[in-house]
């Protein structure tokens, strides 16, 4: 079959190899892969900016659904033929605390697919079942594909955050996160919904628009903070979400939310802060971090697919497989949100 493999700490080293078909083992299915996202993570790995450990030579792709072609003999719930999305730790403890508290994606030794197991970006994936969810017909697999990202939205927003209709909220960063956070955000009935970019995101920031951000602000062009206490009541943002990949992010975040307010930190970043938190204590605001998802997240995301609640179409462009350096390099040069591969 075919793999897309990253086989060394190096610019580039990205290439498409010829591989087995994968064995599975009694508590997993084999995956016949129907579509495949790029993550930004993909992206770093492309670069080898990345700042997690890989266990080179391995296949991308972690952002993934298909069909299942087998079943392992211990597989309950899932059979032959059925339409599925995978989660992403393709492994987890399952001993400690945060596993069998439900927190599998806090366990300290969890594994991601595409970084410590061959990943999806190939015809097809091994993956055990306690990933696995089904999806309804009607959903087409370019938007399945979109389910990870999608939760990672969901967790930050409706899970951790807690918008009330009529809230100032401001999203920072129209990546994919940043759009369907975006998202998220508007289907809790925010009064004045705010994305920031930069004038490189000109494209972006249009598909902003068209998924319900009532303003669109580019930082390097006025003071975003000055146009944020200029909206609403005066008094700043109820919510910020920093899904910005740059750690000073934080600083225009931490002025423009109002007191009590709250901001949610979805986007990583290597650099060290160097400024001062004063803000943080003195106006006495919630900082806390997102990450990852978990089943019940899931099931929601997909639900919200079924009812036609999310607009992913706007976000995505789908290329072949075999086509992967293009989907890479669109994706890489900012004109799409997302680029979703087609084995
Ligand atoms: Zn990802
Ligand atoms: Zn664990």
């Amino acid at each position: 079959m075919r793999a897309l493999v990253t086989y060394e700490m190096k610019p580039f080293a990205v290439e498409m190899r010829e591989k087995p078909i994968p064995e599975i083992e009694d508590d997993e299915v084999l995956l016949g892969v129907k579509a495949v996202g790029v993550c930004g993570s993909d992206l770093h790995m492309w670069h080898a900016s990345h700042s997690w450990n890989v266990l080179y030579p391995i296949t991308l792709g972690h952002e993934f659904c298909g069909v299942i072609l087998k079943a392992g003999s211990k597989v309950k719930g899932f059979k032959e033929g059925e339409r599925v999305v995978s989660e992403t730790a393709s492994y987890i403890c399952g001993q400690c605390v945060y596993c069998r508290s439900g927190n599998y994606n806090l366990c300290p030794t969890r594994q991601g697919f595409g970084a410590g197991r061959d990943g999806a970006m190939a015809d097809y994936v091994r993956v055990p079942a306690r990933c696995l969810h089904h999806v309804p017909d009607h959903v087409p697999f370019e938007d399945v594909a979109m389910t990870e990202p999608g939760c990672v939205a969901c967790n930050a927003v409706m899970e951790l955050s807690r918008i009330t209709p009529g809230d100032t909220v401001v999203v920072m960063g129209p990546g994919t996160i940043g759009l369907m956070v975006l998202q998220m955000c508007k289907l809790c009935g925010p009064g004045k919904l705010i994305l920031v970019g930069t004038s490189k995101d000109t494209t972006r920031l249009e598909v902003g628009k068209q998924l319900g951000a009532d303003v669109t602000l580019m930082a390097d062009k006025e003071s975003v903070v000055d146009a944020v206490l200029a909206l609403g009541d005066g008094f700043g943002a109820h919510h910020v979400f920093d899904c910005v990949g740059i750690s000073a992010a934080l600083k225009p975040a931490l002025e423009m939310v109002r007191p009590a307010g709250q901001i949610t930190k979805v986007g990583w970043g290597k650099e060290p802060l160097n400024f001062n938190l004063d803000h943080l204590v003195q106006k006495a605001v919630t900082l806390q971090g997102s990450f990852s998802h978990t089943y019940k997240t899931w099931e929601r995301v997909i639900g919200l697919m079924a009812n036609g609640q999310l607009d992913l179409a706007p976000l995505r462009r789908t290329f072949s497989l075999d086509n992967w350096e293009t989907a890479f390099k669109t994706m890489d040069s900012l004109e799409i949100a997302k680029s979703v591969l087609i084995p």
